[in-house]
Formats: structure tokens, sequence, C-alpha cells
């Protein structure tokens, strides 16, 4: 592995790739020009950062930081990323990117400009549609300096931006890593974004935003873009906004960006033709139907030639109008006004903050008052009941990053900074676009004639989520999921001060079980009544090294094919006693919302010992489910015998599973192309074990990575699965993706019956 060209990979690659080059390449499947290019792939980065020993140095740094705290998680980003950018990469990967750039140069016998752009894996899956989390870089040239920016996207993946994001959605530092986009540079006079459908109400409305020159400058907000409005039902422009465009960003002649200002008669002019809004509205639907949900597309015009450079996702579309959004304003004294980006009414003090340095200042509640967030600025986003800048439009990064935490939010205000003060209350409507002075109550609305809402989404299979971190569970709870389907302890454990046999050795046990109980609580209360299978420690050897007292690790040649799981579990049994008293006190506190599952079982005599165990631990099994996870061919193929030893449910734990199947390591890079969960093998001991829990009457469930990719979804409610559990950002989706396909194997009976009735 190592370098791979954007023609030769799509979506089934998104986990060595990421996101975004995967999007790429499927792009060109279906024939959307897209600039050439090539990704160095995320095993690669992942590859040096254990070969350094760098992975461990990392995880140290970040064991104890509170997010929250800006300083701290500032600081933890500075000492990684500068450890990243001080060692070098390996000469072998080196000398493949350079040879693939020299081929990017080998049509126009010139070296060219390349945008170098971070793709990292967990950034893009179906769901998150978080902005500029990780680094781009525009203009660069020559071998040299493509080979340096690879490396600084790749410490871009520990900005606190991208640290906080992580820990906040419930993903593992070390689970996520990033690949590196190469890609030629289209100079371009116009660019911008595209949403193919209206980023709020979902309706069947492009909306455009377009800015002379790169596309940088909208998202940074530098500039505040034309807006266009295409109604897809009637074939019509609707909206035509010219924004003055004070400035252009371009490619200077040493190939750096450069701001260029814009005289008058070119700052005021239309940026787009109606051919080009037509165009672009035209390869939107290409990629929309593609997908088969509505997309964020950055494009770029150059020469008359459109060029699409990227495509994922909105998942911001509001799903149904909640009653408290509808509220009115009472009148009031209007101070400002702009582009309403995050629906809600948002009442505080002001807080204006004109740099980075300065959002310790804004404390829960505030009205964080800018001229455009930066991605530094989240923490503060996250702690403001609104949002209002002075510059930006509806895809700006304020725009982007307020819907997706929900907090309402007014962008392109012009002179927010300049009206507001600090200390002053304001109300800030992000469904209008107004500040008024002053705290403005709410007004109750009159009767309106019936809209037709939305049903939610009714699954009879149920969809679920998974959760590594107990903070997260509020979040969690919030996707509406129904209960979660793997609850990882492994994330709460290997974030304690010390290692759990250190505890248990130090006589320390009742503490560590504290621990564990209120981790857990957090979890189980959160989603009460609703169930929560939690799993029982399964952290590889490798990574317990790192925590104090882990020094006794042994230093295994395969994490992945040793001490971990239950089997573990099961020599060090005074650990496995310490989580199930840990569940007992749940149970006994009256949270019977709980599943015991077991993790890495080949034998039914580790399902037989640890059910003994719970039992001596006079944990009561008929109150709570019991279950195991499938991940190992062993479990599959004897799934009977297993099932004979009484068991509640299984769940699918199809990244073990896959690894295990077909040899292939799911951490070695060397193999990643092999790794595919997919494969007729894989598939036919899922097959097998749905058919035989159902024969028995066991419920059936998933929790691998495969459980967030729809066309795995696909195929698993047709072989009858009970539940399938998700991360955070896909339930949503997973769960139109099981609606659609329920109906369709309802709709396929239907039809079948009344073939049947036709005489012949
Ligand atoms: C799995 O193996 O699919 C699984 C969900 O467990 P983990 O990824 O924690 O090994
Ligand atoms: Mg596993």
């Amino acid at each position: 592995m190592g370098v791979l060209w954007l023609d030769e990979v799509d979506k089934d690659d998104i986990p060595i790739v990421g996101g975004k080059a995967a999007n790429l390449g499927e792009l060109i499947r279906v024939g959307i020009p897209v600039p050439e290019g090539f990704v160095v792939d995320g095993k690669t980065f992942m590859d040096f950062l254990e070969n350094s020993g760098l992975k461990e140095k990392i995880i140290e740094v970040l064991r104890d930081i509170n997010i929250e705290d800006t300083k701290q998680l500032e600081g933890a980003s500075r000492k990684i990323r500068e450890m990243i950018e001080s060692t070098p990469m390996p000469k072998e990967v080196e000398e493949e990117i350079k040879q693939a750039y020299r081929k990017l140069c080998e049509e126009s016998g010139e070296e060219v400009f390349v945008a170098v752009r971070s793709s990292a894996t967990a950034e893009d899956l179906p769901g998150a549609s978080f902005a500029g989390q990780q680094e781009t870089y525009l203009n660069v040239k020559g071998e040299d300096e493509v080979v340096e920016k690879v490396k600084k996207c790749w410490s871009s993946l520990y900005t606190p931006r991208a640290i906080y994001y992580r820990v906040q959605k419930g993903f593992r530092h070390e689970d996520v890593s990033i690949a590196v986009v190469v890609q030629k540079m289209v100079n371009s006079e116009k660019s911008g974004v595209m949403f193919t459908s209206h980023p709020v109400t979902g309706d069947k409305i492009a909306i455009i935003e377009a800015v002379w020159g790169l596309g940088e400058a909208i998202v940074s907000g530098m500039v505040t873009p034309d807006h266009y409005e295409y109604d897809r039902v009637q074939r019509t422009i609707k909206v035509v906004k010219i924004a003055e465009k004070k400035i252009m960003l371009t490619r200077g002649e040493d190939g750096k960006t450069v701001k260029v200002e814009l005289d008058e008669e070119k700052s005021k002019a239309r940026v787009l033709s109606d051919k080009e809004i037509e165009d672009l509205v035209n390869l939107g639907e290409i990629i929309e139907d593609h997908y088969g949900t509505p997309q964020d597309v950055e494009w770029a015009i150059e020469k008359g030639k459109i060029y699409i450079l990227q495509s994922r996702p909105i998942t911001t579309i509001r799903e149904e109008k909640k009653e408290e959004e509808e509220v009115e304003l009472e009148e009031g004294k209007i101070l400002l006004k702009g582009l309403g980006a995050s629906p809600g009414i948002g009442i505080g003090k002001v807080k204006i903050v004109l740099s980075p340095d300065e959002i310790s200042k804004v404390e829960e509640g505030d009205v964080l008052v800018t001229t455009m967030t930066t991605p530094d600025m989240v923490p503060a986003m996250r702690k403001a009941s609104a949002i209002v800048t002075d510059e930006g439009g509806l895809t700006c990064h304020a725009a982007i990053v307020s819907r997706e935490l929900g907090v309402p939010a007014v962008v392109g205000t012009e002179k927010a900074t300049k009206v507001l003060k600090d200390g002053m209350v304001v109300t800030v409507d992000g469904d209008k676009g107004i500040v008024y002075a002053g705290a403005i109550k709410e007004k109750k609305k009159e009767e309106k004639p019936a809209v037709v809402a939305q049903a939610p989404i009714i699954t009879a299979t149920e969809v679920k989520v998974n959760i590594s971190i107990p903070d997260a569970a509020e979040r969690a709870v919030a996707t509406g999921a129904d209960g979660v389907g793997l609850f990882r302890i492994e994330h709460m454990v290997l974030g304690l001060k010390k290692h759990p046999m250190k505890y248990i050795k130090d006589g320390e046990i009742e503490k560590y079980i504290n621990e564990l109980y209120k981790g857990m609580k957090k979890v189980v209360k959160a989603f009460y009544p609703k169930p929560v299978w939690i799993r029982t420690l399964d952290a590889p050897t490798d990574e317990f090294r790192a925590m104090e007292g882990g020094e006794d690790e042994p230093i295994e040649a395969n994490p992945m094919l040793g001490f971990r799981g239950i089997r573990r579990d099961l020599k060090e049994e005074e650990h496995f006693r310490a989580e199930i008293r840990a569940i007992k006190k749940l149970v006994e506190e009256g949270y019977t919302n709980i599943g015991i599952m077991l993790p890495l079982v080949t034998s039914p005599e580790e399902v037989r010992r640890a059910k003994q165990i719970i039992m001596e631990e006079g944990l009561p099994l008929d109150k709570i489910e019991f279950g195991i996870m499938v991940e190992t061919p062993a479990a599959a193929l004897i799934i009977e015998d297993i099932i004979k030893e009484g068991i509640d449910f299984i769940s699918l734990g199809t990244n073990d599973l896959t690894q295990y199947t077909l040899a292939v390591d799911r951490n070695n890079e060397n193999v990643a192309y092999l790794y595919n969960e997919t494969h007729p093998a894989v598939m036919k001991l899922i097959e097998r074990t749905i058919k035989v829990c159902k024969k028995y009457g066991v419920k059936t469930s998933i929790c691998g990575q495969a459980g967030s990719y729809p066309h795995v979804v696909e195929k698993l409610v047709k072989m009858g699965i009970d539940s399938v559990s998700a991360n955070p950002d896909a339930v949503q989706r997973i769960r139109e993706v099981v609606a659609r396909v329920e109906k369709k194997i309802m709709l396929d009976k239907l039809r079948e019956k009344e073939l049947e009735n036709i005489p012949e």
C-alpha cells in the first residue's frame, strides 16, 4: 500500500483512504469531472506512528487532558504536532510520493501545482459534516514541498479542533487515521460551494455560493459570496443575490495564495451566469442521485470548464420542525441583520472574540460574536447560546459548525463586532437572521393551517448506536437510537489513571469497580429504559502497555491474536469479577436495561465459565440480557454449541471477523487492500450465524464498522437481522436504509402474491 490513484479507489476503500478520497473515486466512476490525483493511504500514517514509537507518546499526551479547557487542549495539540512534524518520514514512502507527483507532471512537462488535502478516515463518515477540521494546502509545487505538506496534513489530525471533535463524537484517537489526497490544482477563475438541496429544510432547492478566484475565501469566511437559489422542481433560478466581494484569493507567481483587492466593478459583478448555474445543478443532481442523499459540493471553474473538487452528504437537514423551534419573537429593537445560518433562538451576553486566544472569555450561555469563527473556536462555540459573525455565507465555517452543534447562528452581518459591545444582552434569531437588543420574549404562534409533518421513521429492525465515551451518551441518545448495541468500555478504562490490574495489585479493587460503575451508569441512565449492551473489557496488550502499571503487559508479536477479550478476563478472573460487580450495583439500583456481552469468544467453555463467575457474583441473569460477540470464525461455525450454553443474543463483530477469516491483520497496512467485510467467506459466516440464531430464537445484531455501511446493512436486513448498531453519525442514515429495505421486502411479497392471483 502507500500511494493509490484516485480512479482506483471507491467507497469500499473508506477505511484505507478516508471519505474524501473515496468520494472522489466514486465521482470519477459516475463521470463527474474531477481533477487528477493520488492518495497516500491512512495505513501509511498509522505505520509511521507505530514504527516511530509516536503512537504511545501521543496516547500519553492525551490521557489526562480536559478537552473543555482550551489552554490544555491547545498545549496538547501543539506538542503532538511538533512531535509528528519533527520525525522523519520513512525513505520508501517519501520516494513513492515523489514518483506519483512526477507522474502528475508528465503531461504538462513541468512541475504542476497541486492541492494537498487531508482525508481523515473518520472525518467524512456518513453523518459527519464538519468542515475545515484537518488541513489543506493549496498551490503546492515541487516534490520536496509535496512531501512536506503531506506530513503537515498528517500532523493536522491532532489540531485542537480535531481532538475535541473525536472525543465529543466518541471516536478513539487511535482508531482515526489520516490519508492525504494530492490533486492537480484547478486555477479557478470562479469557485464556490453548492448544496444540492436546502441544507436546513431539505427542499429540492439547490443553493450555490460563488466567489472570484479560489474557494478557500468562502469557507474561511473572508468573503461574503454571491448567493443563488435554483428551484429543482420548477427548473428555474429563484434567487440571485450579488454580494460585494472586495477581494479574491488567487495563485501568485511564486505559487503562494495571495489576496487580491478587486476594483469596484469586479467586486460588484455577478460571478455565475444562468448557464453555469444550470450546469452546476445538473452535476449536483447526478451526484445526489448516485449517493441517494443531498450533497454539499465544492466546485471550481477554470477556462470555462467545471470541476468538482469534493462532495459529501449534508447531515444538517432538519427532520421535522419541532414545536419549540416554531416560536416567534415579540417585537424588539433590531440591532443587526444577516443570514439565518442555524435555526433557533439564543439569548445571552455578548462576548466579542477577535482571535482564538480570546475564546476563554466565552462562558456557558454567552453569545459569541466574531468576524469569522475558526476551527480553534469550536470549544467556545459549543458553550455559546448563539453565534453572530461579521462575515460569511450559509456554508462558511460558523454556519456549518453551528448547525451541527445545534447552536443558533446569524452570519454575514458585516458589522456585528462593531455594533455589539461586550456584556450587552441580545436575542439572536437564527431562523430569520436577526439580532435584537435585550432579551426578547417568545410569542405564542397563531394557529397555522395544517402542514404535512414528516413522521419519525419507525423500523421493525432496531437501529442502535455504538458508544465508547460515557460523556458522549447524551448526544448518542439524541440520535434517537433504539439503544446501545455496543458499549466499548476500553476507552473508559484506558482513560483511567492506572492499569486495571494495578488497582487490583494495590488493593484498590473497590476504587476500580467504582470507576467502572460511574462510567457505565452515565450510559445506562441516559438510555434508560432502552437496552445498553455493555461489552466486557477487550483491549489489546499494546494499548494497555502505555498505562501506569502497564509495564508488565506481555510484548506480543501480534496483539490482535493475543491476550485480549474474554480469554484474558478468564485468566485475570479478578478483573472480570470487578466488571460484574460494577454491573451488579447498577442492576440493584434498578437499571435492568443492561446486556452483558462477551468479546472474542471461540468456544462454549468460555461462555460456560463466564456464566459461572457471573452466578458466583450473584448477578441475576434472568433480570438482564446475556450474549456474545460473534467475531471469530470459530464462534460462527459452532454457534449451535454456544447457543446451548444459554445466550439471549449475539452481535456480529465484523471488524475482527473479517481479519480472522481473511488472515488480514486489521492494523497491518501491507495487507489492508485485502480487508473486505463483504468478502463471500465473511458473508457466509454471517448468514450462517443469523440463520442458526433465528432457528433457536437468539437475537441477532451487528456492531462492527460494517453496521454503519448502508450496502452491508441492506444485506443483513434481508437476512433477517434483529438490530443494527451504528456509529452515532450514521444512525439516521442507517435508519433510512433499513426502512427502505424493509418496505421493499414487503412490496416484493405483495407483488409476488398478486402475480400468483393473475390467471394464466
Ligand atoms: C468488531 O470486532 O467488529 C468490534 C465491534 O469490536 P472491536 O472493533 O472493538 O474489536
Ligand atoms: Mg472486536
